[in-house]
């Protein structure tokens, strides 16, 4: 059990660590994942491209810190809300880059502009309001918003991606990003076509195998570590 927890712990210092590299997430945002027995790790009030190893910190369900230096996220709340309402999720990225704001608050979504956004066929809805999700009650608003699908936009706020592992969690949220920055350049030249649903699904297929994302995943690593 310790080893699987110190992997995950390894695993989440690399993924903010991209998402830093890669610019989208700058002094705030944050990344949880769901540990056994009621446990969540989190990464602490902090930059979180600057988070190493001893300072990730361990939540109970409803947030209160059990282990670890730093204090909580004051957005703690919308990961507590989310783990609660979707027992399928492992774990949960929230941040802030400028391309998620500009689509939230020009009310479009992220739409499936390009392939890289197939995996948000669903739809990404929007959560009305810009407020930080400090409370419960919020928490369970955006949670409520997300529903069953992998992705929320909080209008003039940020963007929250949920998955079953920080591998996937990573590459939702790098795509998620690059897919809002393909729509607003596209939209400025002219009316924008979105993929229909068999080309979603030919694309999915093929990034479902295992390589796919193993590429994927070795090309931003080896862009941050090298
Ligand atoms: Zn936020």
């Amino acid at each position: 059990m310790l080893n699987i927890i110190d992997s995950v712990k390894e695993k989440m210092v690399l993924v903010c660590k991209v998402l830093q590299q890669q610019r989208l997430v700058d002094g705030y945002g944050h990344v949880t994942f769901r540990l056994p027995d009621n446990r969540i790790l989190s990464t602490p009030l902090m930059p979180p491209g600057k988070v190493a190893l001893r300072d990730l910190i361990i939540l109970d369900t409803q947030g209160n810190k059990l282990e670890g230096p730093g204090e909580p996220n004051g957005e703690t709340p919308m990961h507590t809300s989310i783990y609660k309402a979707r027992p399928d999720v492992q774990c949960i990225l929230h941040y802030h880059p400028d391309e998620l704001v500009a689509v939230s608050v020009a009310g479009v979504g992220v739409k499936v502009v390009a392939n890289c956004g197939a995996q948000f066929y669903r739809g990404v809805p929007i959560f009305d309001s810009p407020s930080l999700i400090r409370t419960d009650a919020l928490g369970d608003k955006v949670a409520e918003a997300l529903g069953d699908r992998n992705a929320v936009l909080l209008r003039g706020h940020g963007g929250t991606a949920v998955a079953d592992n920080l591998d996937d969690l990573l590459r939702l949220g790098i795509n998620l990003v690059r897919t809002a920055r393909i729509q607003i350049m596209a939209s400025s030249l002219g009316p924008v076509k979105t993929h229909s649903r068999a080309e979603v699904e030919e694309i999915l297929q093929i990034d479902s195998r295992g390589k796919a994302l193993r590429r994927f995943l070795d090309y931003y690593l080896s862009e941050t570590l090298d």
